[in-house]
């Protein structure tokens, strides 16, 4: 199966990804696995043109090296901060004393807050969709650059990779990229999941199924 995705990655025009959950940090894996996991499939990816969407919001993809201008975190990350009330032009880089604060608050099991904003003096928290008015402006632009990108792959040879997606936000990766594998003629479907690999119907000519743990399966070595 490996040799199988690494012919089809060669092969393929334009390569898209999908980061799911199973790149959240838990028991069964650490951040550590993670990172190592994507820097590999980065190596796989090099010198080819693909786009990364993530439903993450622990800005892994940015750990493991992959370029900001080839990533999209529509969910949002770690990396900025953002007014409770979502005030306008809220948006702010997170300082190094907000990242020390951060990491404590995240090995207490605290929400981080990172103090007050500069508008309407409500707490700033995380630029993600677990803010209670998450302010999308924080990931926009690569939101753009990625529905343009999406839009050239028609006709085009696309392998589509979608690794360890559960059914949040099935809007944000698992459906599109179903839809766009169908309406594309020369498209490859790779679906590594631990415990939702299952293909839909009409893609089973089109699709591979990988009952597997993405991070283990892409940390194998067996090509
Ligand atoms: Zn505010």
């Amino acid at each position: 199966m490996k040799r199988e995705y690494i012919e089809k990655i060669t092969d393929a025009d334009l390569i898209l990804v999908g980061i799911g959950k199973e790149f959240e940090t838990n028991k069964y894996q650490t951040e550590e696995r993670a990172i190592e996991a994507l820097q590999t499939l980065k190596e796989h990816l090099e010198g080819k043109n693909y786009y990364v969407i993530t439903v993450c919001t622990n800005s892994i993809l940015k750990q493991a090296g992959f370029p900001a201008e080839r990533i999209v975190c529509p969910c949002g990350n770690v990396e900025l901060k953002q007014c409770t009330n979502k005030c306008d032009e809220s948006l702010q880089v997170l300082t190094i004393e907000d990242r020390k604060k951060l990491e404590k608050c995240l090995n207490n099991g605290e929400e981080p807050r990172f103090g007050q904003c500069p508008v309407c003096g409500k707490d700033m928290v995380l630029n993600n969709v677990y803010a209670s008015q998450y302010d999308e402006n924080g990931y926009l632009e690569n939101w753009k650059l990625y529905t343009k990108w999406l839009q050239g792959t028609l006709n085009k040879k696309l392998c589509v990779l979608e690794l360890g997606m559960d059914l949040t936000y099935p809007s944000i990766i698992r459906w599109p990229f179903e839809k766009v594998a169908y309406y594309n003629q020369k498209a490859v479907f790779f679906r590594v999941n631990a415990d939702l690999y299952h293909m839909a119907e009409e893609l089973k000519d089109k699709g591979l199924s990988i009952a597997e743990n993405s991070i283990d399966w892409l940390l194998e070595k067996d090509i």
